[in-house]
């Protein structure tokens, strides 16, 4: 996707100092933190949200939610403390990039439910 923010960040098109990268996943500090801890775990892979994923994907999600999160959550000093993870999809969910993405939020008490 050509005009795709996050595509651009995945292929370096925007200079982006990663958090954690690997073949097919990059994570990226968030613009506007919400925390003190506030990266974007993203599949380098275009894909819109969690509503465009295939079978094809499963172990893609898989390594992001089971490997990359829990690895980055240790890595940041979140995992003890506690973390939230967000993925924003559609209009009413608060979607604003339409390139699926986690947010990893943590370093602070977290309310519920969300705004
Ligand atoms: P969402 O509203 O769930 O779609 O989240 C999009 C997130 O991307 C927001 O938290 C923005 O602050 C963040 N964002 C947008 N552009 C950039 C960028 N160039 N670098 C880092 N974060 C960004
Ligand atoms: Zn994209």
């Amino acid at each position: 996707m050509s005009d795709c923010i996050f595509c651009k960040i995945a292929n370096k098109e925007i200079p982006t100092q990663a958090v954690y990268e690997d073949d097919m996943v990059i994570a990226f500090n968030d613009l506007e933190p919400q925390a003190p801890v506030h990266v974007l775990v993203i599949p380098k892979k275009h894909i819109a949200s969690l509503l465009a994923t295939t079978a094809e994907d499963k172990e893609l999600l898989a390594h992001i939610t089971c490997e990359v999160i829990p690895m980055l959550a240790k890595k940041l000093n979140i995992a003890e403390t506690g973390f939230r993870i967000v993925a924003n999809t559609g209009e009413e969910g608060g979607q604003t990039v339409q390139h699926l993405h986690f947010h990893l939020l943590g370093g602070r008490s977290m309310q519920w439910p969300p705004g």
